[in-house]
């Protein structure tokens, strides 16, 4: 390699916000992501709201809606009395 052009590429850890994370390499240091490969839906199979601004759930209550996680819920307490 050409001395002096290249930047440093070290070992760093990638992060996620759902608390997964992995190492690699990268030239920027470590690395925060919102999203991974352990919990974006693609992977999981699952639905899963990216909603950061509480924009979803202001939704909801405009429209006095309950979210699939709410029905879940009361369905539980429902069956626990
Ligand atoms: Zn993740």
């Amino acid at each position: 390699m050409k001395k002096g052009i290249h930047p440093k590429y070290e070992n760093c850890t990638v992060s996620c916000a759902c608390g997964h994370s992995f190492e690699t390499r990268s030239t920027v240091g470590d690395i925060k992501v919102e999203i991974c490969s352990a919990c974006h839906p693609f992977f999981t199979g699952k639905q899963k709201l990216v909603d950061s601004a509480g924009r979803v759930e202001k939704y909801m209550k405009k429209y006095k809606l309950k979210s699939e996680e709410d029905k879940k819920q009361s369905k539980a307490e429902d069956r626990s009395s």
